[in-house]
């Protein structure tokens, strides 16, 4: 027999990220990618990164990318953790703060229904169980959120706000109360907060000792491609985390171009406020279409299509899904999940204007 994988690795069900198409290009409004490139300053950084820095290990701690962090969102550098993207943060959460292997907590992860569909995925692999709660009909947090959190022994939870993939924010207040109330650490992922109008950081300067906060350089700064990301909280969580991530998690190039990136950030907000005028014009445009689109603080929109007389051969289909595919026959990505409560729905990336244009051309001659 060879030697298996434990029981819960066997038994896993992967996480499914967007289509990263190779070869021809295609319009790509699925993966919530930035429309634009990085900083210059940024890119300046890259070229600069000599081969003598290359043969040497990198600052351990990210010391540099730290301060400038430190400095943009006026908090202390040791309240920063730099990841290889925010996803090894969910992971390094999880593996400090859940317990592997208890079948009915104390040590499990509290999530909302839907979320991102990482967090299941990742504490099934540390073997910890989740405490899934249903948003509300408008897909906000229910009044005893914390409450059913508590109940089942959670001692970590994640809530991605704003949310994905609604695109609805809370205010600062929920937050506060939701953390005041929710016995464990609260990590509030902010992967889109770059096009809200608010974040979360007051909860970090106000000094909550249980929130956490994520930031991507993924979505807002253009390098999704770079795998970088942060997290910002009280320095006995980051203490923790650092005692157990690997002792070189990001890279020299990768810690080089996202300081730069996020040093430069009169160049950044400059992309965000494009995107953010882009989304006001997809909306509008999606609405005058027929579409109900929730209103959104990210760099995406999820819209329900118009209903529409079904024909024969779609009529065991969700419309949503037909217009995914038909726009996917035109080289236009966007995203379709097959869960309860999203399947009449579209997840699309806000794109450059001309993008836009070209989605809403080919929706014109499909509807
Ligand atoms: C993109 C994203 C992240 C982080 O992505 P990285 O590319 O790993 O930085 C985290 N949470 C949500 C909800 C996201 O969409």
């Amino acid at each position: 027999m060879p030697a298996q994988p434990r029981p819960n690795i066997q038994s896993l069900s992967a996480y499914t990220p967007g289509e990263q198409p190779a070869g021809q290009p295609v319009t790509k409004l699925n993966t919530n990618e930035s429309p634009y490139p990085v900083s210059p300053k940024a890119l300046q950084a890259l070229h600069e990164t000599a081969a003598e820095s290359l043969r040497v290990y990198p600052p351990p701690l990210a010391q540099p990318f730290r301060a400038a962090a430190a400095e943009v969102h006026a908090v202390r550098p040791e309240q920063v953790i730099a990841t290889n993207g925010g996803d090894e943060l969910l992971r390094l959460l999880i593996t400090c703060y859940c317990t592997p292997g208890v079948p009915a907590g104390p040590g499990g992860l509290g999530v909302t229904v839907p979320s991102y569909s990482l967090y299941p995925v990742l504490a099934a692999i540390h073997d910890t169980p989740v405490c899934a709660v249903r948003r509300d009909d408008a897909f906000g947090l229910p009044e005893d959120l914390a409450e059913r959190w508590n109940d089942a022994g959670c001692t970590l939870a994640m809530l991605v706000n704003p949310h994905a993939p609604t695109g609805r924010c809370e205010t600062l207040d929920t937050l506060r109360k939701l953390a005041d109330a929710f016995n464990g650490l609260l990590m509030i992922d902010e992967a889109y907060v770059d096009f809200a109008e608010q974040d979360a950081l007051p909860l970090v300067r106000e000094g909550l000792c249980n929130v956490l906060l994520l930031r991507s350089m993924s979505k807002g700064y253009g390098l999704a491609g770079l795998r970088f990301g942060y997290g910002i909280g009280p320095a006995h969580v980051l203490a923790a985390l650092d005692k157990a991530r690997d002792s070189y998690n990001t890279d020299i190039v990768s810690q080089r171009v996202a300081t730069a990136a996020l040093r430069d950030q009169a160049y950044a907000r400059g992309v965000w406020q494009k995107v953010i005028e882009a989304r006001s014009g997809l909306t509008a445009a999606l609405l005058e279409r027929g579409f109900a689109v929730l209103d959104s603080q990210t760099n995406f929109v999820l819209a329900t299509p118009p209903e529409a007389e079904r024909t024969a051969a779609s009529a065991d289909k969700p419309r949503a899904e037909a217009i995914y595919r038909a726009l996917k026959d035109r080289r236009i990505l966007v995203r379709y999940f097959d869960h309860p409560r999203l399947d009449d729905k579209l997840r699309i990336t806000v794109g450059t204007p001309e993008q836009n244009a070209l989605l809403l051309d080919a929706l014109d001659e499909l509807l």
